[in-house]
């Protein structure tokens, strides 16, 4: 809502690209853009993590057995059914986002370890979960880690993504195609994650890994110059590649391969 007041009675001036010539809209010069803030045409978000933590915490299992399910489901309807409440009363277009919070997912975890103390699963790991996303350490296969995070695509309609940690397929590519038709046929989105790093002291093409210390190394000859290497991973919906704190880090490291 901050944001929200912060932009009432800017003039479409401002950015004539964006609000004059079409960019987002067609408004006068000199015309305020508050109209365009309300009924939908502009969003807010409620962004929300670590759906796995949380049902961990008050269940004591992870949200992919029935019972975790059940009440991680309850969650989501009830910030669902908040942000549409919110969009009645305000007439502004709230919607639920599902946050991959690049940095928060650290931050979050490292205030509430300091405020509650190491509990394991939740505070213990230095990173919260992506949205509502199966733990990166679960055991999961490809196809019903897209079924199951498919049910929590359709209530977190603000913004979502899901993907699956595949190794190399490059010489199996049938088998490749099968999983982008089961993405097709069960789930709004949701993209693969290989690894095409490159060493530029040794030329090593493949995974450069995160050591036990938690620095990037190259396995073939011990660089952690992130000078010298190209390291790219999914951080949210978009690849990223200049590098993560150590939280994203440490979720990054525990990922498993779901194919
Ligand atoms: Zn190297």
């Amino acid at each position: 809502m901050c944001r929200h007041y912060a932009l009432l009675g800017t003039h479409s001036d401002i950015s004539p690209i964006h609000w004059q010539y079409g960019a987002l809209a067609r408004l006068k010069k000199g015309e305020k853009i508050d109209k365009l803030l309300y009924g939908g045409y502009s969003t807010i978000s409620l962004g929300y993590i670590g759906i796995y933590e949380l049902t961990k915490l008050m269940k004591g299992v992870s949200h992919t057995t029935p019972e975790g399910h059940e009440f991680a489901i309850r969650v989501m309807k009830h910030l669902k059914e908040t942000v549409t409440k919110w969009k009645k009363e305000t007439n502004i277009g709230f919607a639920l986002y599902g946050t991959p919070a690049e940095s928060l997912c650290y931050r979050f975890a490292r205030i509430d370890k300091e405020k509650f103390g190491t509990i394991k699963d939740i505070t213990d790991k230095g990173y919260y979960t992506n949205s509502y996303h199966v733990d990166v350490r679960e055991k999961i296969d490809a196809f019903d880690k897209l079924k199951f995070e498919s049910e929590f695509q359709g209530i977190s309609t603000g913004g979502c993504i899901s993907y699956i940690e595949i190794p190399n397929m490059a010489k199996n590519i049938d088998a490749l195609e099968s999983v982008v038709q089961f993405i097709y046929d069960n789930i709004q989105y949701a993209e693969f994650n290989t690894k095409s790093d490159y060493c530029h002291v040794c030329g090593f093409d493949g995974e450069i890994i995160i050591n036990k210390d938690n620095e990037w190394e190259c396995p073939n000859c011990g660089n952690k110059d992130h000078g010298k290497m190209t390291v790219v991973r999914r951080t949210c919906g978009y690849l990223g590649e200049n590098f993560w704190n150590v939280g994203k880090t440490k979720e990054i490291k525990q990922r498993v391969m779901h194919l």
